[in-house]
Formats: structure tokens, C-alpha cells, sequence
């Protein structure tokens, strides 16, 4: 909500982890989204919301580790 695991990714430390629950990983984007509770999820349409699962107040995409191999995924056979 307020940036604060945003900002260490996109420019943070020198090297990252980021650990990711089984549960977490979806096909994609738009599947990831649909489990919120927000009136986009609902019409497809932004309402400009205030709902408290609001997730466009920052959010970024990673397509890539730049500088290699700064950023490393693990992923936990679990919950
Ligand atoms: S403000 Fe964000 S969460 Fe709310 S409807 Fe628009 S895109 Fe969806």
C-alpha cells in the first residue's frame, strides 16, 4: 500500500531475495487481480476506488534482474 517492498525492489539493496509461499504463484496478471475485492475485479472498469484491497496505489512489475542476478526467487513448498 505504501511502497515500502516496491521501493527495495525496483532500487534497494545490492542483492534480493524474495521468498514466495506456494500459494502465491497464479498464470498471470489478470488471475492474480481477480482475487481481490475491488470494483475493477467486478466490471472491468476503474471506479477510481477507496477499497481497502486497492492495489494501484504502487505497484510494479519485474520482467527482469538488472544488474544479473541481483534478484533471486525462492520458491517454498508451502503455504
Ligand atoms: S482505483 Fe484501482 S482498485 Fe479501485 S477500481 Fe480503480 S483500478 Fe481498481
Amino acid at each position: 500500500m505504501v511502497a515500502n517492498r516496491t521501493a527495495a525492489i525496483t532500487f534497494g539493496p545490492r542483492h534480493m531475495i524474495i521468498c514466495v509461499g506456494g500459494n502465491k504463484p497464479v498464470h498471470n496478471a489478470t488471475v492474480a487481480w481477480s482475487a481481490l475485492n475491488t470494483p475493477c475485479v467486478k466490471i472491468s472498469r476503474c471506479m477510481n476506488c477507496k477499497s481497502p484491497d486497492r492495489i494501484c496505489n504502487t505497484w510494479i512489475i519485474t520482467e527482469k534482474s538488472c544488474p544479473k542476478h541481483r534478484i533471486r526467487v525462492i520458491l517454498i513448498n508451502q503455504d
